[in-house]
Formats: structure tokens, sequence, C-alpha cells
């Protein structure tokens, strides 16, 4: 009786582990279905269960599938984005990631150029394989250094055709129609059609006869950035700086740091022979600096303006 009643027991005990296997094997089996399930439903309709999933960012989840007539699975720009490092416009488009990014920028800035002191800037930067931008005037006998500008891979900006305050900012007509002639000029002497611009005396300058919100706002329906500067090397003033003035004045607030990006105005002018010799310098200085990067003008360049129209 107690041997049949032990075989009883031996027989449930085995039986509960056998329904218990079963139980778990079943209960991994549903997980699993559920698992395909949601992964369809992802599939289908480009969202997911967040919650189950784990997943935080709304935002980026809205972009992650998109579905196709055929009913296949499309992988979206974004996913291309985050797996081949590039990045994308406003209007979703693929653009190649910037080169820079994360790190400090530098960027020289020549004005009134070309002169007879441009060939040296030039020669310079070449010695350096530094690139700039050079904002230019419209100016005869000088198509050599604007195509070389342009050779050497700097970039080139508009700084008004005449330079003359009277006639950029008599009117807005006027400011358009020296727009007009300097960007028309720079396309005919280098292929480039310039969308960058630096305002004769600055976009907060006291001297324009019409409101700067007027000019900006015409740069802005054509499509054309302005740039001021954050870093003034004040190599323009009367009788000109010394080099060591020169340098001091640029690497004195780039060394005080704040800013993520430097726009440092100087001159391209006959006799400015000051910032030809300082530029060797300060080149050499911002080498020396951890995480510099000097580069010229381009779309990843966040602008520094004094006037800023608010929308
Ligand atoms: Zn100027």
């Amino acid at each position: 009786m107690g041997n049949s009643f032990s075989k009883t027991s031996i027989g449930l005990g085995i039986l509960t582990v056998i329904v218990c296997i079963i139980c778990v094997m079943l209960f991994n089996k549903i997980n699993s279905l559920e698992s395909d399930l949601t992964q369809l439903k992802m599939d289908m309709f480009g969202t997911h269960d967040e919650a189950a999933l784990g997943y935080g960012s709304p935002v980026l989840n809205t972009e992650r599938n998109t579905i196709t007539s055929a009913g296949m699975e499309k992988v979206s720009f974004y996913e291309m984005a985050k797996d081949t490092n590039v990045n994308l416009n406003d209007s979703n488009e693929v653009v190649a990631a910037d080169p820079y990014e994360g790190m400090i920028k530098v960027c020289f800035t020549f004005d009134d150029g070309p002169s007879a002191n441009t060939d040296n800037i030039l020669n310079v930067l070449d010695d350096y394989g530094v690139k700039a931008t050079f904002f230019v005037n419209g100016k005869e006998g000088y198509d050599d250094q604007y195509k070389r500008i342009v050779e050497e891979g700097h970039a080139i900006g508009m700084h008004s055709y005449t330079h003359n305050y009277h006639d950029v900012y008599g009117s807005l007509d006027m400011f358009a129609e020296d727009l007009y002639n300097i960007q028309h000029l720079i396309k005919e002497k280098t292929g480039v059609e310039s969308l960058l611009y630096r305002f004769p005396g600055g976009s907060s300058n006291t001297v324009s006869g019409t409101p700067m919100e007027k000019c900006i706002e015409y740069l802005d329906a054509k499509g054309i950035e302005y740039y001021d500067w954050n870093v003034a090397s004040c190599d323009a003033v009367v009788g000109g700086l010394s080099t060591a003035q020169i340098v001091s004045n640029v690497m004195t607030p780039i060394s005080a740091g704040g800013s993520d990006t430097y726009i440092v105005l100087f001159h391209d002018a006959q006799d400015k022979n000051t910032t030809v010799e300082a530029l060797p310098i300060i080149i050499e200085k911002l080498a020396a600096m951890d995480n510099v990067a000097i580069v010229p003008i381009d779309e990843y360049v966040t602008p520094v303006q004094h006037v800023v129209i608010q929308n």
C-alpha cells in the first residue's frame, strides 16, 4: 500500500514537471508570436508600440519606416543619415556632413579687395593651406585676383560694388542696383554666383539712408546671407596698427572663448603690410589650440549678425 502510494506520488510529480515544461514552452511561444506581430505592425504601418519596445523619442520614430505601394519596407533618409553619417536639410534631402562639426570655427574674412595686397594675402594662406573668405568690391584691373581667390578654394562674397555709402544705401533701389552689379561682376570674373554679403560698415552701421531692415529683407528674398564679425583686427584704423597689435586684437577674444564661431574682420587693402605679417603668427597660434578649425564661410558656419530681423 505504502509502495503503491509512493509510486502514485512519483507519477504525479513527473506529470507536474511535464505540465510545467509545456506551460513554459507555450509561454515562450506566445511571447515570440507577440514580438513577430509587433514587428509586422512596424513594417506595415511605420509605427510601433513605443512603450513595449522601450523607444523614448517619437520624433525620431515617425521617420523610421515608410511603406511603398507594393508593401515593401523602404528605409527612410533618416536611417541612411544615421548609418552613413550624412545629414538631412530642412527638405529631408541628404547633404554631406559638416566635416568640422563640434570644432571651434575661425573664419578669416578680408574686406575691400581686391588690392595690390591680395596676392600677398593669398600667398600666406597658400603656404599654410588655410582657406578664407574675401568680401570684394567692384574694381578694374584685378581680374587675376578675383580668379585666384576662387581657384585656390577660398569663398568669395560681396561687399557692394562701389563701397560708397551714398551709392549703396541712398535708397532701396540703389542698394538693389549696386548688389546686382557686384554679383554680376563676380559671376563674370569667376563663374561663381555669390550668395554671401557683408554690408559696408556692417549691418549695424549708422550711415545708411535706407532702413537696414529693408536691405536685409531684400537680401533674404534673393537667398543671400549676410555676415558681420565678432572679432575685429582693427587693421583699418587710420595710420595702421603694428603686427603685434593685430595679433593681439584677434587672439585675445578667441583665447578668451565663449563662442563656437569666430568671424574675424581683416582688410585687403594696399599698404596694409602688417595684416599680411600678422597672418602667419595668428595661424600658428590657432593651430596650437585644441579643437580649432580655420574654415571659409559656408552653409555650416553660423552667421554672426549685428542686426537681426525678428520674424
Ligand atoms: Zn569695407
